[in-house]
């Protein structure tokens, strides 16, 4: 019998035919919204995974650990990561894009572009709103803060019953790997979810609307390229992993990413990869999901290069204090974002507010956010990913205590 061929394989043929079907798609008289439903089922799929899996594996994470230092201390490594490198990020789109220079001698009309604005919720909302009034609440509407709150305070008590907690406890755990089992059934649906994805995105996006933006993307991607291997890869390195155990370890969250455009799309599937690769259990289930809330260094690229670009296509200068409050912007605009498509388009819209830039540039470069957007959800499961692995390492590996 012939070997099967592996997932990340059939994707990859799903990523191809959708790219030839959707090219072609405009000349054989096919519109591009058939293929989108194709790819809508996916995405679909894969997020009704996310909030029972991350539910039930904090609890049963929270509950293994019993150890409220031992959760704090990750917690606390988590961050540091998060922060660190989500500035390095917005400061590699910034120096790339000064050095290149996306939206010099730019000339097109901005007539009829009208964004509506997004402000920046006050800071003590934004904590406060970690706390869910109505846990079912937050499970229902997938707030993944105020899950995983709840989730680990319930952990904590669970592990306090002692004995008596054991049935619920391996019964959340059941629940866990009972979400992962679904999650394997749903990737079977992945090359074709793949394909629809990729076809409506070519068909929809063709050469004619790529071209005039052509160098805000060469720099978004080569910006994404440089995180990767001054970021990433020399911390995979630290994790134990080269390049290569790096690259084929994540590939199906990779994958997954890139052609939803939505890291909680992603999630499941990075959360397994990671612990395949090694990373620990009760690191991974608290740091993926909450890096796929809190974590985001492609928006953070994205956020500086489109600046820039922004800036230099209406002319407005950006002296250094300026891009250092891009800068900052940036990690809180990144921080804030959701990992679903199309996110950072409107979180954006908060730091050109704050340095003058006018919002029709939103606009603008909303015709080719998709493309955008590709590299950076790419970048945002990456970077969460290396964190899980990192502080994994830096944690060292579970103890079964309790
Ligand atoms: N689409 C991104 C994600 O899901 C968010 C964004 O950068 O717009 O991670």
């Amino acid at each position: 019998m012939a070997k099967k061929m592996s997932l990340p394989a059939q994707m990859g043929i799903g990523m191809v035919l959708g790219v030839i079907v959707g090219a072609m798609a405009p000349s054989m008289g096919f519109e591009a919204a058939w293929f989108k439903p194709l790819g809508d089922l996916f995405i679909t799929l894969v997020r009704m995974v996310v909030v029972p899996l991350v539910f039930c594996t904090l609890i049963a994470g929270a509950a293994a650990v019993c150890d409220v230092k031992k959760l704090g201390r990750v917690a606390t490594k988590t961050l540091v990561y998060y922060f660190a490198t989500t500035t390095v990020a917005v400061a590699i789109g910034l120096v790339l894009a000064n050095l290149m220079d996306p939206g010099a001698g730019l000339d097109i009309s901005l007539e009829g572009l009208k964004p509506k604005s997004k402000d920046a919720p006050p800071l003590i909302k934004v904590l406060m709103d970690i706390i869910p009034l109505n846990p079912i609440a937050a499970l229902a509407k997938g707030n993944m803060l105020q899950v995983i709150f709840f989730a680990i305070m319930f952990g904590f008590g669970l592990s306090m019953l002692g004995e008596k907690g054991r049935p619920a406890f391996a019964f959340f755990d059941a629940c866990a790997e009972t979400m992962i089992n679904v999650t394997n059934m749903v990737m079977k649906y992945a090359p074709v979810g793949v394909f629809g994805l990729m076809a409506f995105t070519v068909g929809k996006h063709g050469l004619s609307v790529l071209l005039p933006l052509g160098k805000l993307l060469v720099v978004m991607y080569l910006a994404a390229f440089l995180q990767i291997l001054l970021v990433y890869l020399p911390c995979a390195k630290y994790a134990g992993h080269g390049p290569k155990s790096f690259f084929s370890g994540l590939i199906e969250p990779l994958m997954i990413a890139f052609v939803t455009t939505s890291s909680a799309a992603a999630l499941t599937s990075n959360m397994i990869a990671v612990q395949k690769m090694g990373a620990s259990k009760s690191v991974s289930s608290f740091s993926i999901p909450l890096g796929n809330t809190i974590n985001m260094d492609g928006a953070a690229i994205y956020m500086g290069v489109a600046a820039i670009f922004a800036a230099e296509v209406y002319g407005i200068p950006m002296p250094l204090d300026k891009q250092l409050t891009v800068l900052l912007l940036a990690v809180l605009a990144s921080v804030g974002s959701m990992g679903v498509p199309g996110a950072a388009l409107v979180m954006i819209t908060m730091v050109f507010t704050q340095v003058g830039i006018p919002l029709e540039a939103v606009a603008l470069i909303a015709g080719v956010d998709r493309i955008m957007d590709m590299a950076r959800t790419s970048i945002n499961v990456l970077g969460d990913a290396t964190g899980a692995l990192v502080v994994s390492k830096w944690e060292g590996p579970d103890q079964q205590e309790c």
